[in-house]
């Protein structure tokens, strides 16, 4: 595979920083970015990188020259600022495979193999690169439909009045080697607003999502944090190729108030503490997921988009406070059949619903996550029994539904009065 890093850019936002030196040589813990760039790069199995260089231009093409690359490196200068991907023209008839398409100011730590797969498998023309934001509201994100399809991208300028799922664009694509063909030589063109736009309105672009780090470094605050992140290896331990941990949350009376079946986005009200205790597993070197059951939808009190919806408006609020979860898992279904109004179609005893470990199984699977080094949280002995059958540790929260007698006799590993406790608890190595 072959990979393309647009570096022609002026990074007006650094200011000083890029007025003698170009983006992708400014340093990032203590090494040129681009050097860093290539480094990840050839790790991935990547051989060729094609370098568009344009503003200073010729210190990049100096720096190539005068240090050895760990991958086979080609120059295009672009003699005319041709914007974030008009650059890409010069590459029509040069490039017969998928590859990558990177911008210079991205600091990555991304086994680009997984996202290599999923983009064999889905049959994309296009496959961007998405995660979640610890600032959505200041990102453009990405609108996903059924399987993963990019439906559309809410831009960060646009005035949000709809609760959105926080899936923000990496800045880092899989594209189709047809691509650069398509457009028009010489012509300044911004790519996510005048080339991407065709590939997603003919339904053959989609979304690979990732815990891993990818950080533009386009404010100085961004440029410190990646150059930290890079420094004390928090990045690469987020590799998926490394082995992960995960602290898996329960939802309703974990996260936000119990209150019985959640079927409409106005009964789901965050918890006091709640977005502060996922803000400190974001920053700790655990992942972090919700899995939760959800059978409001068999019994057609509202429909999975319903279900969606909800946590459209959970990330939403999450997001305001700086807080993410790295993926969400939901079983909408129930076993027992012969109730008025279900939907048959959900009533189904499926390997998903808690306290069966099918979610947990998934997501470790998916994100490779060691299940042993890792937490389930929940407030019902249902979360108990399935960290018990996942072979998570557990820890049984007071904030949510009180349940007399338990369910299940299962014993949890600790017990915390509400998520914030039970989140110190494990980072505080206390568990
Ligand atoms: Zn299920």
């Amino acid at each position: 595979m072959d990979a393309v890093i647009a570096a022609g850019g002026k990074g007006t936002r650094l200011g000083e920083l890029t007025r003698e030196i170009p983006k992708c040589l400014i340093a990032v813990a203590g090494r040129p970015l681009l050097s860093l760039q290539l480094e990840e790069l050839s790790r991935s199995g990547i051989r060729k990188v094609w370098l568009l260089t344009g503003h200073l231009g010729w210190l990049v093409e100096e720096y190539i020259r005068d240090n050895r690359q760990p991958v086979e490196v080609e120059l295009i200068r672009e003699e005319a600022p041709l914007g974030t991907g008009g650059g890409l023209a010069s590459l029509a008839g040069r490039i017969e495979e998928p590859f990558v398409f990177l911008y210079g100011d991205l600091v990555l730590s991304l086994d680009l193999g997984r996202m290599w797969a999923f983009h064999d498998r889905s049959g994309a023309a296009v496959t961007m690169l998405a995660h979640p934001s610890s600032h959505p509201g200041d990102s453009d994100l990405i609108l996903e439909g059924e399987g993963e399809r990019v439906l559309g991208i809410s831009r960060k300028s646009q005035v949000r009045r709809d609760w959105l799922r926080n899936l923000a664009n990496a800045g880092l694509y899989i594209l189709s080697p047809d691509l650069p063909a398509s457009i028009e030589r010489g012509a300044r063109l911004d790519f996510e607003k005048e080339i991407l736009p065709p590939y997603i309105e003919a339904g053959t672009t989609f979304a690979y999502r990732t815990t891993e780090f990818v950080k533009d470094m386009g404010t100085p605050e961004r440029l410190a944090e990646a150059g930290e992140a890079i420094g004390t290896g928090a990045a690469e331990a987020r590799r998926l190729s490394n082995r992960q941990r995960a602290i898996f949350l329960d939802r309703d009376g974990t996260i936000n108030e119990f209150v019985g079946l959640v079927s409409r986005p106005e009964q789901l009200r965050l918890l006091g503490g709640a977005a502060a205790a996922i803000r400190r597993i974001n920053r700790s070197k655990y992942l972090c997921f919700v899995v939760s059951n959800q059978p409001a939808a068999a019994r057609n009190l509202c429909d999975v988009a319903g279900i969606e919806t909800i946590h459209r408006k959970l990330e939403t609020l999450l997001g305001q406070d700086g807080a993410f979860l790295d993926d969400i898992r939901f079983c909408p279904h129930h076993p027992d059949r012969g109730y008025p109004e279900e939907n048959p179609a959900l009533k189904i005893d499926c390997a998903c619903r808690k306290p069966k470990p099918g979610m947990l199984l998934e997501l470790a699977e998916r994100y490779n996550i060691n299940l042993a080094e890792s937490y389930m949280i929940g407030d019902t002995s249902v979360d108990v029994m399935t960290a018990a059958n996942a072979g998570t540790k557990s820890i049984l929260v007071a904030s949510g539904m009180k349940e007399e007698p338990p369910k299940y006799d299962a014993r949890p590993d600790s017990r915390a009065s509400d998520l914030g406790e039970a989140v110190g608890a494990i980072l505080d190595g206390n568990v």
